[in-house]
């Protein structure tokens, strides 16, 4: 039998993708813009995102030197903002200790913001050809399934089983092609739900397939129930019909982005409108409240609508407050309930807004 990275090339070279635009030119920023893009969100989403980030952003200087709530508007949408952020950092080092590129050791690469050993490995990978294992959410699958190793892969004894299969599974020569094919393996034959054994290269040395177990790995974290958290989105209008938005912290959900400003579960539209010093009137039916899932918690949404007769200047002192036009956008990431609830305001009829 041939070994299992030439039986996996073999079946790319026919079956693999080979159209996606980050492989068009393989240089390692477009492969690291591409991976931490792909990070959590499906290539279709991906690809036009890709594709107006290269057009804004084609290399590390120009990201370097962007201002990060340029970056972030970029991203709005794409989700999880600290990917972004730690793009922008991870640029500014790369320009200012690498001179706007990749250092060829894997480790100075692993030391940047946001990128671990499987995106390090991808890069060098992909790009360069160097011979450094992947283990992405695909990769991982693959492996769990061929090698039936048991636990689940996030945890440290099957991680460490899992890069030492990657390791020893990976070629010495074609190593770009061997980790875009097993990548796609994993994307389009040995898929979470329903694989399409029938059509896997590698179904004669598979163990969960042979065992008829495939279902059974790789094996699931139990999940429990996530905790229920409560906020107020305050949409505030001034008489032009624009929305005031708060820039959030740095840290935490959102961070970066602008958001309506939050009110606690508690909090009342004149309770916050004495703290910052306006007179505040309730306005017209709010939208429905929206539930938003993270990681860690449930996030449940109400919005409440108020109106005030200024531009509310004594908030509007600091660089933390934007009045937003949406006829004529600010350039800034907009954190995603943000961005579908002024779509949806937007789209009422004129004179309804306030
Ligand atoms: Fe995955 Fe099935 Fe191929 Fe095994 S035979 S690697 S389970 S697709």
């Amino acid at each position: 039998m041939k070994s299992f990275s030439n039986r996996i090339l073999a079946w790319a070279a026919v079956h693999g993708r080979q159209s996606l635009p980050w492989q068009q030119i393989r240089s390692p920023y477009r492969v690291w813009i591409s991976e931490i893009m792909l990070q959590q969100t499906q290539v279709a989403t991906v690809i036009p995102y890709f594709e107006r980030f290269m057009a804004r952003f084609p290399d590390c200087a120009s990201l370097a030197a962007a201002p990060l709530d340029e970056v972030l508007h970029h991203w709005s949408g794409l989700g999880y903002y600290a990917r972004a952020r730690n793009l922008h950092r991870a640029a500014v080092q790369l320009c200012a200790q690498h001179g706007g590129d990749f250092p060829p050791d894997i480790e100075a690469t692993i030391a940047l913001p946001g990128i671990g050993r499987s995106t390090a490995g991808a890069i060098h990978a992909l790009s360069r050809g160097a011979r450094h294992p992947i283990l992405d959410g695909n990769v991982k699958r693959v492996l769990a399934r061929h090698c039936a190793v048991a636990g689940v892969p996030d945890e440290p004894k099957t991680l460490k089983a899992l890069w030492a299969l990657a390791e020893a599974l990976t070629p010495t020569t074609h190593v770009a092609a061997y980790t875009q094919a097993i990548m796609d393996l994993g994307a389009l034959v040995c898929t979470r739900h329903t694989p399409r054994c029938a059509l896997c290269p590698v179904v004669d040395s598979c163990e969960a397939f042979q065992a008829g177990q495939v279902s059974e790995f790789p094996a699931r974290r139990v999940r429990r129930a996530l905790p229920e958290r409560a906020t107020q989105f305050l949409i505030l209008n001034n008489p032009s019909g624009e929305w005031l938005l708060e820039r959030r912290p740095p840290n935490g959900i959102w961070g970066g982005l602008w958001g309506f400003p939050e009110l606690s579960a508690q909090e009342t539209v004149e309770d916050w409108g004495l703290r910052h010093g306006l007179v505040l009137q309730l306005s017209l039916p709010a939208p429905p409240p929206v539930v938003r899932v993270f990681t860690h918690f449930r996030l449940t949404i109400s919005p409440v609508r108020a109106t005030t007769d200024t531009r509310a200047r004594r908030i509007m002192d600091s660089d933390r407050w934007l009045w937003y036009n949406n006829a004529l956008p600010a350039n800034v990431g907009l954190a995603a309930p943000v961005a579908s609830i002024i779509a949806q305001l937007s789209a009422e009829p004129k004179g309804t807004t306030s």
